[in-house]
């Protein structure tokens, strides 16, 4: 283990400690309340960053994932009454083969 030849005075170790410094933080206002936030955060008062409410803390962020959740619920809504109306659709088309084939069968017996 290195071993220092010769004890550090004081001068030496206060010109050293002279470049530790506390750094401060940085903090910007807050675009919907206007309090002070670090930089890239959710605002701790209200819940909101870059003005959307992203936290519980905001009353505003219950109501946006109800509407969120309503979305998903009409899509799903969607998607069923698609398939509803794609089946009879279906089934259309092959009454229609149906009455085609017969209308086949029925002239080849005509021509009989
Ligand atoms: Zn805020």
């Amino acid at each position: 283990m290195a071993v220092p030849k010769k004890r550090t005075g004081a001068r030496k170790q206060a010109t050293r400690r002279s470049h530790w410094k506390a750094i401060k933080p940085a903090t910007t206002k807050c675009t919907h309340c206007g309090a002070t936030v670090l930089a890239h955060t959710v605002c701790t008062e209200c819940g909101y960053y870059k003005g959307k409410a992203v936290s519980i803390k905001s009353a505003d962020y219950v109501a946006e994932e109800v509407k969120s959740e309503k979305k998903t619920s009409t899509k799903k809504a969607t998607k069923k009454a698609e398939a509803k109306v794609e089946t009879p659709v279906e089934e259309t088309k092959v009454e229609e083969t149906k009455t085609e084939e017969v209308k086949a069968e029925s002239e080849e017996k005509t021509e009989e």
